[in-house]
């Protein structure tokens, strides 16, 4: 496929006429209920059907496993249009991107002949796990293990934390400890693919506590699986035999692409505070003029208008040069920080714009002020995205 790597915003007219309908979409069935889903925390069960019907499940799994087989630039401005709506959609789709993700990459022929074609349809949702109650950001530091039964099966132990679809998904990418005295710890880790009845808490060897209560990101469940002895073939190691030891690698490659994922959401935030904070301030009047004409508000939208703009470039460089297949690590990590930061700026400034009808549940820009915050902390937090530009920067540049 060609890439466009001359002015990074330019779409195809393929992208163009899958994002105009994905935004349809969401103007007429997501943002009109989104309210009423956060509020009772509801799972949008109607929403993700439709969603399964326009094949929003299967955008980058290749075509001759039923996905539509497009690239990751495309993928990001749906994303972002779907995060326009409601980041929690989105979150029903970004982690079974990542296991779709991992399986094409690092899957044998036989877990992609499997599982691919029954993602593709949303027929099976996919979740990942990597964080557990005392670990996130140092994902090394994980206890959870796996040990090889004499039959050679394999039983997993230990307890995760904060899986995003960890109940409704029907699979979900698990990284555990196989080799705990491993030196440097990360060769000893393995990612296995646990195949699980969706929206059963309790299977053997796996136990899924109450969803854990958020703050914002409702509907889209996040939950604990506490694994007691849940049993999963050799053959159910992501890559088989030979993934034994490389999980570490397989879900930090994940990331990467999961990062330019969260930067698409953070534009997909900033840019709906944007327009909220646009109409409003054009609505409202203060001292016998919209608001929007007080110089103090004007530079609010500058500023604003100016974020979204940055944060979209920074992510589509990004997906296209992971696209064009040239490096993107030090990319992925700006997007995101950047991102995901103005998705957190944008929402505040809008809500002060709001004014006080900005703190009233009745205002979607109250939700999305409870929402932005996620994007901060999911796939590497901003001080770890900064920890790890850096040290690209300085990879990039020794003297
Ligand atoms: C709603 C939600 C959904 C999630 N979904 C998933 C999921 O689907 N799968 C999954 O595996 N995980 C998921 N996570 C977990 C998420 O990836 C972690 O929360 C994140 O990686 C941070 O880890 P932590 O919460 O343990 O924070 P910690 O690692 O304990 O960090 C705490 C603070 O210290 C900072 N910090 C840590 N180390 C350093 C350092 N070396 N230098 C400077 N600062 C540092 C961090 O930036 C942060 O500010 C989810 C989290 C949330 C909130």
């Amino acid at each position: 496929m060609a890439v466009a790597t001359d002015t990074f915003t330019e779409k195809t007219d393929e992208q163009k006429a899958i994002t105009e309908m994905v935004r349809q979409f969401v103007d007429k069935e997501i943002i009109p209920v989104a309210e009423e889903f956060d509020h009772e925390d509801k799972f949008p069960e109607a929403i993700v059907e439709q969603m399964k019907e326009l094949g929003l499940f299967g955008v980058t799994i290749p075509e001759e496993h039923g996905g539509m087989g497009l690239d990751l630039t495309t993928y990001a401005m749906i994303v972002e249009e779907l995060s326009r709506g409601w980041i929690s959609i989105s979150g029903v789709v970004n982690t079974h991107f990542i296991g779709s993700y991992l399986l094409m990459k690092f899957g044998t022929d036989e877990q992609k002949d499997y599982f691919l074609p029954k993602m593709a349809t949303g027929e099976i949702r996919a979740a990942f796990s990597l964080s557990e109650p005392e670990v996130g950001s140092d994902v090394q530091g994980i206890k959870s293990t796996a040990k090889q039964n004499d039959d050679g099966d394999w039983e997993l132990n230990g307890q995760k934390m904060w899986v995003t679809n960890g109940l409704l998904s029907g699979v979900v990418f698990v990284l555990v400890k196989t080799d705990t005295k491993a030196d440097p710890p990360y060769t000893g880790m393995t990612c296995f693919i646990c195949e699980k009845e969706p929206g059963a808490d309790k299977v053997p060897g796996l136990t899924i506590p109450p969803k854990i209560k958020k703050m914002g990101y409702k509907g889209v469940e996040s939950t604990e699986l506490v694994f007691d002895g849940f049993k999963c073939a050799e053959d159910r190691i992501l890559g088989g035999s030979d993934g034994l030891g490389q999980g570490f690698k397989q879900m930090m490659d994940a990331l990467e692409v999961g990062r330019v994922n969260v930067a698409a959401r953070g534009v997909g935030v900033a840019q709906r505070a944007m327009e909220l904070a646009l109409r409003y301030s054009q609505e409202r009047k203060t001292f016998g003029k919209p608001i929007a004409q007080h110089q103090a508000i004007t530079f609010k939208l500058a500023e604003m208008g100016t974020r979204l703009e940055a944060a979209r470039l920074l992510t589509l460089k990004a997906a296209r040069l992971k696209d064009a297949g040239e490096r993107s690590d030090l990319e992925a990590g700006m997007a995101k920080l950047f991102a995901s930061e103005a998705a957190k700026s944008n929402a505040e400034e809008a809500l002060r714009i709001h004014g006080g009808y900005g703190y009233s549940k009745e205002y979607e820009i109250e939700r999305i002020y409870r929402d932005a915050p996620l994007l901060l902390i999911g796939e590497g937090t901003s001080e770890i995205q900064k920890m790890v530009i850096g040290k690209k920067l300085l990879e990039r540049n020794k003297v």
